[in-house]
């Protein structure tokens, strides 16, 4: 995340005189207060949200059925809470961390102390994200790894009908690039072709990385006319694509592409990559520079 942006804090009390001391503690962040729980919900479901403070004693939703509905929806979860309440019975502090409750801050509260807390889990929400980053992403390229790519490729399948299209993607002899200009070259050119791919996928289309110089592409809501229009733009676009690569002369390289369908015939979410792959071996063996649906 941009440092420059301040994380956005929901203050969820139904005093307003408390709402206003904690609103003044946090006066450096982007502060939302809510004065009840149907609010705050709300609120959340709404904005993206990275830590809520949240009171346990209000009418109508309390804290704990707040806190109970965030833990329960995937979207919301993982987003830390800290209670702050005049509640300090064992039993409550208890429930509050079964909860799912990140922190716990008795009232009247030491404002530099839930300042402190509230840095610390802004800090530890932030360690988390840079760690599904690296845990997520291929570290060369930036774009999803393989794990990702079929972790989120397996909700895709399982949620589409034949409006789905798979393209594998693989360099034209790239070992080449390797072997004339090393292999810092062969890096260099492997980001700048990630990059312009990206650059040109619809905004819900996956995009991956299978190894070496093999991508995947996942497009949904499509047709075949249209995936084969994707597949032959991303063609035409990389072949034109020049790549600096601290020689005199930039070099270029081609793609070829092997493009399937999610139709009746297909049984898994491997099934429809293997077809993909088939075609892609088909558009090698064509000439290169190519990119060939799967056999009907
Ligand atoms: P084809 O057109 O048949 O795909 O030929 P190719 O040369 O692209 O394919 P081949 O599989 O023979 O070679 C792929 C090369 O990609 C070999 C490997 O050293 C190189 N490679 C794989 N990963 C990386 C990487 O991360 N960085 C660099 N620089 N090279 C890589
Ligand atoms: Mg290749
Ligand atoms: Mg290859």
């Amino acid at each position: 995340m941009n440092k420059e942006t301040p994380e956005t804090i929901l203050v969820v009390d139904d005093t307003e005189s408390n709402l206003d001391m904690i609103l003044a503690i946090l006066k450096d962040y982007d502060v939302i207060a809510s004065t009840s729980g149907e609010d705050a919900l709300a609120t959340v479901r709404e904005e993206p949200v990275d830590l809520v403070l949240l009171d346990i004693l209000m009418p109508g939703t309390d804290g704990f059925e707040v806190c109970r509905r965030l833990k329960a929806s995937p979207e919301t979860r993982d987003i830390p809470i800290i209670f702050i309440t005049a509640k300090n019975d064992e039993e409550t502090i208890e429930a509050a961390y079964d909860l799912g409750g990140t922190d716990y801050v008795t009232k009247p509260f030491r404002p530099k102390e839930l300042l402190a807390r509230v840095k610390v889990q802004l800090n530890l929400q932030r360690v988390i994200r840079e760690l599904d980053f690296l845990a997520t992403r291929d570290s060369l390229t930036g774009i999803y790894n393989r794990r990702k790519f079929f972790e989120i490729a397996e909700q895709m399948y399982a949620g589409a009908s034949d409006d789905l299209y798979a393209l594998m993607v693989d360099i034209d002899h790239f070992k080449q690039v390797n072997d004339r200009h090393g292999h810092h070259a062969g890096d260099k050119t492997l980001k700048t072709i990630t990059a312009t791919i990206a650059g040109l996928l619809p905004e819900d289309a996956l995009f991956g990385r299978m190894g070496g110089e093999e991508f995947a592409v996942l497009l949904k809501g499509t047709d075949r006319l249209k995936a084969a229009e994707v597949a032959s733009l991303l063609r035409r676009k990389v072949a034109e694509t020049l790549i600096d690569i601290g020689e005199v002369s930039p070099i270029s390289c081609t793609i070829s592409s092997g493009i399937a369908g999610k139709q009746e015939d297909i049984v898994s979410l491997d099934h429809l990559l293997r077809q993909a792959d088939m075609a892609l071996y088909m558009a090698k063996k064509g000439g290169r520079n190519k990119s060939i649906f799967r056999d009907t």
